[in-house]
């Protein structure tokens, strides 16, 4: 039996104690199949055929997506070293103040702060090093959200993972956490490629 689709996706078949076929689009693009264990690969490759336009549109939408974060992130040309020294200078400025009014009122030591160009994550913090690395692609995002990547990781020194009690230090400190990490979210396209915070 000929399947178009077999060299089309890059496909992934599990096989799992489940009653029905289930389909997924992962985030690289590749389709997830988890099947029943009695299902043969005819009856797979069939299902495959059946939803041939719902995983084209799915990986349509996902290509869109990843289009969105890849022209937000070149908002920010870091292609040399004066255009880096330039987005650092600019960036610390921002964050030095944040951080500095946040210390106090969290009552932790001032970290030691260095910047990346990370697209992966917005900041990351050393605990053991009393240290903070924030993303320099933070100055394409909006003051607020700055602001609550900086009182993210400073809570990480008083709380190294994503706990209740890191929760409640962030309902505490910024309350509006959660919304701001939406907008974030939005701005950057992240919703549905990758989340980084
Ligand atoms: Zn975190």
């Amino acid at each position: 039996m000929e399947h178009r689709h077999l060299c089309k996706y890059n496909l992934l078949i599990t096989r799992r104690r489940t009653s029905r076929m289930s389909l997924r689009i992962a985030k690289n693009g590749d389709v997830r199949v988890s099947v029943p264990f009695n299902v043969s690969k005819e009856e797979v490759y069939a299902f495959i055929d059946k939803h041939s336009e719902w995983i084209e549109r799915a990986r349509e939408r996902l290509r869109q997506k990843y289009m969105t974060r890849d022209s937000f992130f070149a908002q920010l040309p870091l292609h040399t070293k004066a255009e880096w020294k330039v987005a650092e200078t600019k960036l610390n400025g921002i964050i030095e103040p944040l951080v500095k009014k946040y210390v106090d009122i969290m009552g932790v030591a001032f970290p030691s702060i260095f910047f990346r160009a990370t697209i992966s994550r917005w900041g990351c913090c050393y605990t053991t090093r009393n240290a903070i690395c924030f993303s320099l692609y933070l100055l394409l995002l909006p003051d607020l959200c700055i602001e609550h990547v900086v009182v993210h990781e400073l809570a990480h020194l008083l709380e190294p993972n994503h706990s209740p009690r890191f929760y409640a230090l962030m309902d505490q400190y910024f309350p509006r956490w959660r919304e701001i990490r939406a907008l974030t979210r939005r701005i950057s396209g992240m919703e549905a490629v990758g989340r980084i915070i």
